[in-house]
């Protein structure tokens, strides 16, 4: 079996720029998955980014691979603020980081990590195990899609999470129920409606929430007021781009602004698309899903409709993380991972309890911050991330390896 320095798993924004610093820093590492995998396929065609153009680039280990980077050499218009940005264009500078910073991504599935001395124990579902010293889980939300209790039931063919939805055409002419309302639900209700769907917005909330709009441009005096990053503007934005001052936060406070900080609402270029657009029925409630004839009965608890009728439910309900949803790892070493509020507790590197394992993405959020939902978050933990990385491939200890302080304290080494 070959044995690697590293393995990561994942080549989505985070794996591919952790990828790029290590080849930079010279550890030799693998990184597998499919390469912008989740902006490929587990997002509708047609959808902008939530984030700023200025905010969608990717952490790289020298300057010159961000997005405007890329448009000013492939001659395309850029916008700093306001874009939106498509997924398109998105995608094109993407796959051009990738070619230009990490070459040779293997399209390969983990399908177990197994922690073995020295390291972890790798098998593929396609391809020969090995053992990698250091293993980075840059998986990304998907693995912890959320479906609700009462929506669980439903067959396959009725009822779809909205990670599953990429084409539209296939729902024109037809009635769709999408539940939910952050920025998935609506934006997969404006691209369905858009596309001919008879389509119908349930929202619990008694109104939508749409974020406002950042100024068009900034003058020196509105950088001071308004300090920017690469995750949201402002100076409560400041602390929570910050994993530095974020650690200082309380426990509970951090378990919160980990998930609701630039939370569930839609962005401001979708407000157009949706209010007066797509029939909304807020404060109403699901409280159970039926198969009827060909479609699906839904019974609502709400002010205006009990009773909806449609021929598919499209759950734009989320993700929730939760370090036993990620299959691949083993059950032991799953209970060897310190978590708080089922999110690996991690240090300023990234590194759970385990020696040698580490977390980067949106489940280092309780850790590290809300930015690790974003991509603008590869800027505050890839650097880090890898350093540590490199200093336990010499054998020195890693600086940064202190954690914050967990729920549970995972079960001893059993190596
Ligand atoms: C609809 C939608 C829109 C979004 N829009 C934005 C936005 O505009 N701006 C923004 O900053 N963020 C946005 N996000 C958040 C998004 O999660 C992050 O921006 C970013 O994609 C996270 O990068 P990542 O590398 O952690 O994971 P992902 O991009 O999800 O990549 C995951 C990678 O892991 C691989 N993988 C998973 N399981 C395995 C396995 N078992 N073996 C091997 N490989 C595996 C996949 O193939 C893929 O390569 C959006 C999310 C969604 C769902």
């Amino acid at each position: 079996m070959s044995t690697e320095e590293v393995l990561v798993i994942g080549a989505g924004p985070f794996g591919l720029s952790i990828s790029a610093h290590l080849r930079a820093l010279g550890v030799s590492h693998q990184v597998v998955g499919k390469p912008n995998g989740t902006y490929r396929a587990h997002v509708p065609v047609g959808m902008n980014m939530k984030s700023e153009p200025y905010a969608s680039d990717m952490a790289a280990p020298r300057p010159g691979y961000d997005v405007a980077a890329y448009c000013a050499q492939h001659g395309y218009d850029y916008t700093e603020r306001l874009g939106p940005l498509s997924l398109e264009r998105f995608l094109g500078y993407a796959d051009w980081f990738t070619e230009q910073l990490v070459p040779g991504v293997r399209d390969i599935t983990v399908s177990d990590v197994t922690r073995v001395e020295g390291g972890f124990r790798v098998s593929f579902a396609d391809a020969d195990p090995i053992t990698a010293r250091q293993v980075v889980v840059a998986t990304g939300v998907l693995p912890y899609y959320r479906i609700p209790d009462e929506l669980a039931g439903l067959p396959a063919d009725l009822l779809s999470h909205s990670k599953d939805i990429h084409r539209l055409e296939p729902f024109g002419g037809r009635r769709v129920a999408v539940i939910g309302a952050g920025q998935s639900a609506l934006e997969t209700a404006a691209l369905l409606n858009e596309a001919g769907a008879d389509t119908r917005l349930v929202v619990r909330k008694p109104a939508l929430n749409f974020v406002q709009p950042n100024p068009e441009t900034l003058s020196w005096a509105g950088h001071l007021i308004r300090p920017t990053n690469k995750l949201c503007e402002g100076w409560r934005c400041a602390v929570w781009f910050s994993p530095e001052a974020f650690r200082l936060l309380p426990r509970n406070v951090r378990i919160t602004k980990a998930r609701t900080v630039l939370g569930p609402g839609g962005s401001w270029w979708l407000k157009d698309r949706i209010e007066g657009v797509v029939e909304t029925l807020l404060s109403h409630q699901v409280r159970q899903a039926e198969a009827a004839g060909s479609g699906v009965r839904l019974r609502l608890d709400g002010p205006r409709v009990s009773t909806l009728d449609v021929d598919h439910v499209i759950a734009g309900t989320g993700f929730r993380i939760d370090v036993d949803r990620l299959g691949f790892l083993s059950a032991g070493l799953r209970g060897q991972i310190a978590t708080m509020n089922k999110y690996p507790v991690l240090s300023r590197a990234g590194q759970t309890s385990v020696p040698g394992l580490y977390f980067a993405g949106a489940p280092a959020a309780v850790s590290l911050g809300p930015s690790e939902r974003f991509i603008g978050g590869t800027h505050n933990s890839v650097r880090q991330l890898t350093r540590s990385l490199a200093a336990r491939a010499t054998g020195r200890r890693p600086a940064l390896d202190v954690p914050v302080t967990a729920d549970t304290a995972g079960s001893p080494a059993a190596v």
